[in-house]
């Protein structure tokens, strides 16, 4: 798992390279399947899955997740979400970022900061003898501390052998509540952030999910298990 998730993890750091204005989202597409190719014994875990066509999600501003790959060209100022996932040898890794096209508001970059923080803080949590929900608490109570809200229709999950395993784990929750955490039990934390407020829709094309008040998302994920020593990344780099 720490090879699939570190390498979904490089093959996303690879891509901020190509986000700047004028590409395409096809395009980050498409250099990633190179990548997947390269490497030779890694698969894209999204492509096919319950019939999704690409290796990357990949969702602009107001999008949320499962924004699909297009002919659509980022701009200065845009905010670009890219969640990826691979498997490896039978297992899987999932990872997401949010990346600044060009020079980005002072408030969008607030979003993708108080985000990766609030995924570190649940992180944090990941460990043996805490409850599942503490994740979930201290998520939730980075971002509002900021008056962004937390998405509630997606959430973070276990992974193994599976892309997506039980338990689900919302970004939001009662500290103390859920299940005990034990070493071994991996998890994919992924909080979703919205500037304004928690509700989301989804559009015609039947996967993207985006903000019903039009307002910026954003979305950082690690893949990390409980271990005897705490937590660790296994998506690290
Ligand atoms: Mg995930």
């Amino acid at each position: 798992m720490r090879i699939a998730s570190s390498r979904a993890m490089e093959i996303l750091l690879h891509l901020k390279d190509f986000v700047e204005p004028g590409i395409k989202t096809m395009d980050l597409e498409a250099v990633c399947e190179e990548k997947i190719k390269e490497a030779g014994n890694i698969t894209a875990a999204f492509k096919g899955y319950n019939g999704f066509p690409y290796c990357l999600c990949v969702s602009v501003n107001d999008e949320v997740v499962h924004g699909m790959p297009s002919e659509r060209q980022l701009k200065e100022n845009d905010i670009v979400s890219i969640d990826f996932g691979l498997l490896y040898d039978g297992y899987y890794g999932d990872v997401a970022m949010t990346y600044a096209v060009g020079g980005i508001s002072k408030t969008a970059q607030k979003l993708l900061d108080v985000t990766e923080e609030a995924l570190s803080r649940g992180i944090a949590e990941a460990r043996e003898g805490n409850r599942l929900h503490d994740i979930s608490h201290a998520i939730q109570e980075h971002v509002e501390a900021f008056r962004f809200s937390v998405v509630r229709e997606f959430v973070g999950h276990g992974i193994g052998r599976s892309l997506h395993e039980d338990p689900q784990l919302p970004n939001y929750g009662t500290k103390g509540t859920g299940i005990r955490l034990k070493p071994g039990m991996v998890f994919a934390i992924e909080p979703m952030v919205n500037m304004g407020n928690s509700e989301v829709y989804i559009k015609k094309n039947g996967w993207t999910a985006a903000t019903k008040d039009g307002s910026l998302s954003a979305h950082f994920e690690h893949t990390v298990a409980v271990t005897n020593n705490g937590p660790v990344v296994l998506s690290r780099v």
